[in-house]
């Protein structure tokens, strides 16, 4: 069977367009997508990552993050790699708090695509523990990952997944055995011609 993991925020979910919006209102700020040069999120907000990881459990808990839109070209190309036959799998940073909400966005704008979510559990409140992209990779036996974040990117690069980076303002390092792609077009083009 192929198997791919797919990212979720910044690949199939705009969060940073919703946190801009909910940051703007409930901290007045004027910040828009393009001011994110980094993903961590505390340099761009000037505060502490402590705060941060705050700010972030108290988006997680809106209308604005329940309701997310669907990333531009996502829903053409994940119906493109399911009608290709691959097994699909949302790998996803997210704490595990997040994960009824989750679960409904994942089934709500992209219903019977994936086999499962699964949650490395990042940055969560209650500190418990997380596990590596690369690890819930080998545990579903993806070989490809689709990502925006150098970080997850390397980590998977290294255990021989095979990585797909979309570029983001916060990604512009490039990395051995990572293949930049400027579309959701382009990234299923790239699936087509790896090697499984
Ligand atoms: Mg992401």
């Amino acid at each position: 069977m192929r198997i791919i993991g797919i990212d979720l925020d910044e690949v199939l979910a705009e969060f940073l367009e919703g946190m801009c919006v909910f940051h703007n209102e409930r901290f007045g700020t004027a910040l828009s997508k393009s001011d994110f040069f980094t993903y961590e999120f505390w340099k761009v907000w000037n505060c502490t990552k402590d705060e941060h990881i705050k700010r972030v459990h108290m988006f997680q808990e809106t209308d604005l993050f329940r309701n997310l839109r669907v990333c531009e070209g996502a829903a053409g190309g994940i119906n493109a790699l399911k009608d290709d036959g691959f097994e699909l799998f949302v790998i996803t940073s997210r704490h595990k708090a997040t994960e009824r909400q989750t679960r409904e966005w994942v089934q709500q704008n992209f219903p019977g695509a994936f086999k499962d979510v699964l949650f490395s559990n990042n940055f969560s409140l209650d500190n418990s523990s997380s596990l590596r992209k690369s690890e819930l990779c080998k545990l579903v036996g993806a070989s490809v990952l689709l990502e925006d974040q150098l970080g997850y990117a390397e980590d998977c690069a290294e255990k021989n997944i095979q990585v797909i980076l979309f570029d983001k303002p916060w990604n512009k390092r490039d990395l051995d055995g990572v293949k930049r792609v400027f579309s959701w077009d382009e990234a299923a083009k790239e699936i087509k011609k790896m090697r499984f």
